[in-house]
């Protein structure tokens, strides 16, 4: 009997501990992946997702063929979905690497409940992390809630070495019964036809393993050294740019760390810029253990005072926001990145999501909601984790009072305004003094580099001082309030 393994945001031959298992057992090895927007709870994907979703699957389905075996995509509710597989297949197993979301959870449990009773071997992998949620605990055996001691603990154990693709799978044939319930990839609708928003998505970025490896070892030799610094200018490729990869499972995150760590072991020297690396990459197992453990971290402040707070409904200042008009450049720029190229700087995520929630007092479900859309790495522990932390109300979190000026981080982190520049074309003639705050320049310049606020760029949509001073109000309003 053949054995299956059912892809799920682990788009890849090497380290995919699931396909590993299914070809180590010499059967005939049957892949398939459902586009799950059926089943409930789980989250509809937005629609940077989506798209980025769709070249992943083409590049994987065209590596499965290259190794002897292919890939089988299907539209529904997992549930029923997989049942049909395993029984029209007759399969005797089937992999799967796990996930962590509680209504996944909810869905492999039931899945695998129903297939074990049938007497179907189920065998659920550890594909994503570099550890379970599960096995990072403090002394008394519980969940970290707080960073710094959750990567302490992560140093003292050692992480698992990737595994190698399978060299060759022996493929099977699909019965016709389940070939006419298959979609073609080109049917399911994830890319955009009209209006085509994602040229500029398209003009950023390659989807699949392939890339995804020839990203790392790019990052690796041309932007680990420095990145500790480097990491925090926008206007620079100071970053690995991976996270859309490793969101679809392109790459592993053991995959990173070994090859990070091959790289300091030929140049010592690069040890402290690879420590923060990699503590970024164990940054992304902590949301995940985070998300496993609070699994309404998307969608419910973690902290409950944060339940009254006075949240503002402003459709225009949010729009404003969205579409990178609000006057502040670093935002705006931020957000012009994030609509032109589906990602956006980590130093400017965090700038125009406390703009949002502090300056102009809109709830952080909003700009998640944002980022979920039009991010290609959108991810529901990360971008919900961050968001939490931006509004004081997550685990471990930046405090609330903690206001980023954006005219001071513009200066700090973008200092030539070259990022600006980039993505605000209409003030790129201004100079270095005036590009993070156009309203001070002298009318002569203004004239001179052909800007006209309130016309071909906006004044700010709220003054930074009293913002500041409304958005502390606010909070200090909540607390009285519990
Ligand atoms: P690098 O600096 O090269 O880091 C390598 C990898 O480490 C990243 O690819 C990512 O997987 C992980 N990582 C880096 N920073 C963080 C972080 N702060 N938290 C968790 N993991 C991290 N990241 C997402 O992957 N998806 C999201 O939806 C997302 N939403 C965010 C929303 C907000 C408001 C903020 C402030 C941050 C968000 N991040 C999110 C975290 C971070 O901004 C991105 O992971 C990072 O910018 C991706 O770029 P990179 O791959 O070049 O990062």
């Amino acid at each position: 009997a053949p054995v299956l393994v059912w892809f799920r945001d682990d788009h890849r031959l090497s380290d995919n501990p699931a396909l590993s298992g299914a070809a180590a057992t010499g059967s005939q090895v049957l892949c398939f992946y459902v586009l799950d927007d059926a089943s409930e709870g789980i989250r509809p994907l937005g629609g940077a997702a989506r798209w980025w979703l769709h070249g992943s699957l083409k590049a994987l389905s065209e590596a499965l063929e290259r190794a002897g075996s292919s890939l089988l995509v299907l539209r529904g509710s997992a549930l029923g979905l997989v049942d049909s597989v395993v029984r029209k297949t007759g399969a005797s197993a089937i992999y799967w690497n796990r996930r962590y979301g509680a209504a996944e959870i909810a869905v492999d449990s039931a899945i695998k409940k129903r297939l074990s009773d049938g007497g179907t071997k189920v065998h659920s992998c550890s594909g994503r992390l570099l550890h379970e949620p599960w096995e990072i605990t403090n002394q008394s055996g519980k969940p970290f809630q707080v960073f710094t001691p959750y990567l302490r603990a992560v140093k003292a154990r050692s992480i698992k070495p990737p595994l190698p693709a399978p060299r060759r799978l022996e493929g099977g044939v699909w019965t016709p019964s389940i070939l006419n319930q298959a979609a073609p990839i080109a049917e399911l609708g994830l890319e955009p036809t009209s209006p085509d928003w994602a040229g500029g998505i398209w003009h950023e970025w390659q989807r699949g393993e392939l890339a995804a490896q020839a990203k790392l070892s790019h990052f690796i030799e041309t932007g680990l050294k420095g990145y500790a610094e480097g990491r925090d200018r926008p206007s620079k490729a100071g970053t690995s740019r991976l996270s859309p990869h490793l969101r679809f499972g392109e790459i592993s995150p053991r995959q990173v760390w070994r090859s990070v760590m091959n790289a300091v072991a030929a140049e010592p020297g690069l040890e402290r810029d690879a420590d923060k690396f990699l503590s970024e990459i164990v940054w992304r197992d902590f949301t995940h253990q985070l998300l496993h453990f609070h699994p309404h971290l998307p969608d419910r402040p973690h902290s409950s005072r944060f339940e009254s707070f006075p949240w503002i409904e402003d459709r225009l200042s949010l729009k404003a926001w969205q579409r990178g008009r609000t006057g502040y450049p670093i935002v705006d720029a931020g957000m012009r990145q994030l609509w032109q190229t589906g990602w956006m700087h980590n130093r400017v995520r965090m700038i125009t999501a406390s703009f949002m929630v502090k300056h102009l007092l809109t709830d952080w479900r909003q700009g998640e909601a944002w980022f979920w859309d039009t991010l290609v790495d959108a991810d529901p522990a990360n971008n919900a984790f961050s968001w939490q932390w931006i509004a004081g109300s997550g685990p471990d979190s930046a405090p609330f009072h903690r206001i980023f000026n954006p005219v001071t981080q513009g200066e700090k982190f973008d200092p030539e305004g070259d990022y600006i520049r980039t993505y605000v074309p209409e003030l790129a003639q201004l100079p270095r003094a005036f590009i993070h705050k156009p309203w001070e320049a002298p009318p002569a310049v203004l004239r001179e580099t052909g800007v006209v606020l309130g016309e071909t760029y906006p004044h700010p949509i709220v003054p930074h001082g009293p913002a500041r001073e409304r958005a502390l109000k606010a909070f200090r309003s909540m607390r009285d309030l519990t």
